[in-house]
């Protein structure tokens, strides 16, 4: 790739070749991150309106062998356009379930959330993935979340729901993430088998000053409710949108005003803590 950069300037603009490469070494990197253990998972709890743990997701880091931390909003579309993430969102979901097993012998089993891409979810037997990763840890299906996009319904949505009905048979549950970001046909919502939305920290960062976002989270609140839906406002940060929340309708809530991210021991620590009154 050097070669080619020097011989190539005249050719390329200087900037999109760096541009390129740039994308190509991150690629490559990452393809080797994971086989070079630098790939990790944190966890961040999910709590109700008494601030009590219900859930937890878990989101995937990556510190280079140098400590640069490489954040997930640019690999995670890196490993999405390479296909790496299919590979990447096994090695999540087995995480997913082994976190559960040291969660539960720790006395604090709960429900995990697990981020799975559209691309992860369309492979031809992601089904019998599911069921082989489930077999070889032995984690219960019922205690997993697919956090699930809006991403997915653009294409085949008749063999997208079937395949969430065969997983949901499973036990596993799914929950559309980022919802009201991604797609304005609400019809989707009473032919999938759907336990959860979560509402997108964007909508959540306008509460409870901005009207109309506002209006928006008290609309998904309220339809949820009707729907029968489990809803998490994610991206909670201060105390007013806490109150605001709990005042209304009263969703599961993630946020740094309840916990960052952090790796399985540390949150175990947490934990293990006697509650604060
Ligand atoms: P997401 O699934 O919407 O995850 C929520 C993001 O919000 C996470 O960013 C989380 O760290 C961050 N967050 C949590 N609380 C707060 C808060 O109070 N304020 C703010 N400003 N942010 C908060 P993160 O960890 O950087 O991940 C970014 C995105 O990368 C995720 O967005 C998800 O789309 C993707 N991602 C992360 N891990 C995985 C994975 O294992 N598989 C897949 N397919 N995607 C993943
Ligand atoms: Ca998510
Ligand atoms: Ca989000
Ligand atoms: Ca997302």
């Amino acid at each position: 790739a050097k070669e080619a950069g020097r011989n190539g300037v005249a050719l390329f603009e200087t900037g999109m070749l760096a541009e390129a490469e740039r994308k190509l070494t991150l690629e490559t990197d990452l393809a080797a991150a994971l086989e070079n253990g630098e790939l990790s998972m944190h966890l961040q709890l999910q709590v109700d309106h008494d601030q009590a743990p219900v859930g937890a997701e878990l989101l995937m880091r990556w510190r280079r062998a140098d400590g640069s931390m490489v954040p997930p909003d640019v690999f995670i579309p890196a490993a999405e356009a390479s296909g790496l993430i299919v590979h990447l969102g096994q090695w999540a979901l087995r995480q997913a379930c082994l976190c559960w097993l040291r969660l539960d012998a720790a006395g604090h089993a709960m429900p995990l959330s697990v981020n799975v891409s559209p691309l992860q979810f369309r492979q031809p037997d992601f089904v019998e993935q599911v069921e082989l990763v489930l077999r070889e840890t032995g984690a219960p299906a019922s205690q997993l979340i697919f956090e699930v996009t809006e991403g997915l319904l653009v294409d085949d949505l008749n063999q997208t729901i079937a395949r969430m009905h065969q997983l949901a048979q499973l036990g596993i549950r799914f929950s559309i993430d980022d919802f009201g970001t991604g797609y304005s046909n609400l019809a989707y919502l009473k032919k999938m088998p759907l336990y959860e939305l979560k509402i997108d920290k964007s909508f959540i960062r306008d509460t409870p000053n901005d009207v109309n976002g506002t209006a928006i989270v008290q609309s998904i609140l309220a339809m949820a409710d009707h729907l029968g839906l489990r809803v998490v406002a994610e991206g909670v940060e201060t105390a007013q949108q806490a109150s605001f929340l709990s005042a209304n309708r009263h969703p599961t809530m993630q946020g740094y005003l309840f916990s960052r991210p952090a790796p399985l021991e540390e949150l175990i620590r947490k934990l293990d803590e006697p509650v604060r009154t």
